[in-house]
């Protein structure tokens, strides 16, 4: 699969002298606004491991932000992605097309829930789907509103930091946002007041009340909701309010979009975490997984809710680039032919019941709150002892922990106190094994 030994390898401090000499040349000349979670730098990655300049071996359970599920140097991605570069790099699909943007949208139309006629457009990042997927909702019902849910990420741009729920650092002193976007509850079972048995009833109950009263129904678009909400603390909704949420769109000419762009393309254990709940999205939105680490992301929907937009009216320059394709190509025939959804499954299987052990053993194993998440996203919510109040020091300190010792983990959460392990989808049983023996250990440096 790939020529990286797969093994974690620690043989100088982390970040290391050549990191520590880059990150000087980075801070000189990288503006300060993009961060880094660890400034070790990548020489190259594969499998289930980055390694980095000073010859370290980091196990990954990042995967670079959910995206390189299908590892960051897979074979198909990489032959795909280089024939295709050697034949032309780029000539604007919207000046003379090409057949691998096509294949694409045949290949969404095949995956993508459901068995009606649908559509794709291609662009490149997950922030510009998701504004599309908002433009092509107004053209197609002809009405303005945006509702999204407490704790839901969507992007960085104007209208997606506006969609997006958490200030900072998203949005603090980036506004004024776009008009038109509002909020209201999703069911955050672990946090639901009267309990997350509740949650899915209450919360549907109280998002279509909000709904009706403040904006009425006839006045929305579009709700957009992603299946499981990943930067706000792989928070699954609570079972009963995705059906009822998309019910109540259906019901009001409504179009139901699912951001898909982390939870998509087998990072759950389905192809889309919508299928779940057997949830049929009008429009889904996709990114991060799709092309093996290359940027792409498409809008996928009813054909004729897809058409609505006139001709000129969706694209970009680089949309749907044909080298991005092509990796996207061969990452959905890794996906297919490893197996990439059962592997998932798996690695939960693994996680949560390591993660379970640790809970009950460990002598601090009660700051973690909750074990959840699907597939190959899987998160732990920390807590002070004996209560529910968020612990993000906890979670930024086990997170310091796991990189001295060459595991790479993320934290996330509208509070800061999620741990989140995002592993590629091929990465090993054994290195699998061995990031969660990271974990435990780091437990024991509170
Ligand atoms: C990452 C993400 C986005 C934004 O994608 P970019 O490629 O960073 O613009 C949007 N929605 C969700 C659910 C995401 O996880």
């Amino acid at each position: 699969m790939t020529a990286i030994p797969q093994e974690r390898r620690v043989v100088t401090a982390i970040p290391g002298p050549k990191s520590v000499e880059l990150q000087a040349r980075r801070l000189a000349a990288v503006a300060a606004g993009v961060g880094s979670t660890l400034p070790v730098f990548t020489a190259r990655a594969g499998g289930g491991i980055i390694e980095d300049v000073d010859g370290n071996r980091l196990i990954d359970f990042g995967s670079g932000i959910a995206v390189t599920s299908v590892g960051a140097s897979a074979e198909a991605v990489v032959r795909r992605a280089s024939a295709q570069l050697a034949n032309f790099t780029h000539t604007c699909f919207m000046v003379t097309p090409y057949e691998g943007y096509v294949e694409v949208c045949e290949q969404l139309a095949e995956l993508t829930p459901g068995d009606h006629a649908k559509k794709s457009a291609l662009f490149n990042s997950g922030a510009e789907a998701v504004e599309n997927a908002v433009k092509i909702a107004r053209a197609y019902t002809k009405r303005t509103a945006v509702v999204v849910f407490n704790h839901g990420y969507h992007g960085r741009t104007n209208l997606t930091m506006g969609m997006t729920a958490k200030n900072m650092p998203y949005k603090q002193g980036f506004g004024p946002f776009a008009p038109e976007v509002y909020r209201v509850p999703v069911a955050y079972g672990y946090r639901w007041p009267t309990g997350a048995e509740n949650a899915g009833a209450e919360a549907s109950a109280q998002a279509i009340d909000e709904i009706t009263k403040q904006i009425g129904a006839e006045n929305v678009a579009a709700i957009i909701i992603e299946p499981v909400l990943g930067e706000g603390g792989f928070i699954e909704p609570a079972k009963g309010f995705l059906p009822a949420i998309a019910q109540f769109a259906k019901d009001n000419g409504i179009v139901f979009v699912a951001d898909e762009i982390q939870s998509g393309f087998c990072r759950t254990g389905q192809w889309f975490a919508c299928e779940d709940e057997g949830i049929v999205p009008d429009l889904i939105t996709t990114a991060k997984g799709i092309a093996g680490g290359l940027p792409l992301s498409a809008v996928t929907g009813r054909a004729e809710i897809m058409d609505a937009a006139h001709a000129g009216g969706l694209g970009g320059t680089y949309g749907g680039n044909p080298v991005a394709c092509a990796g996207a190509l061969g990452a959905i025939e890794t996906m297919r032919e490893l197996d990439l959804n059962g592997k998932a499954k798996r690695i939960e299987e693994v996680m949560k019941d390591r993660l379970a052990q640790m809970q009950a053993k460990l002598p601090n194993g009660d700051i973690i709150g909750d074990i959840r998440g699907r597939g190959a996203m899987i998160a732990i919510e920390l807590v002070k002892s004996g209560t529910k109040d968020p612990n993000p020091e906890a979670a930024g300190a086990l997170a310091k922990a796991c990189h001295a010792e060459g595991v790479m983990v993320l934290t996330c959460g509208t509070y800061g106190n999620v741990l989140r392990f995002l592993p590629p989808l091929v990465i090993g049983e054994d290195l699998l094994n061995e990031g969660l023996d990271v974990i435990e250990q780091a437990f024991g440096t509170l």
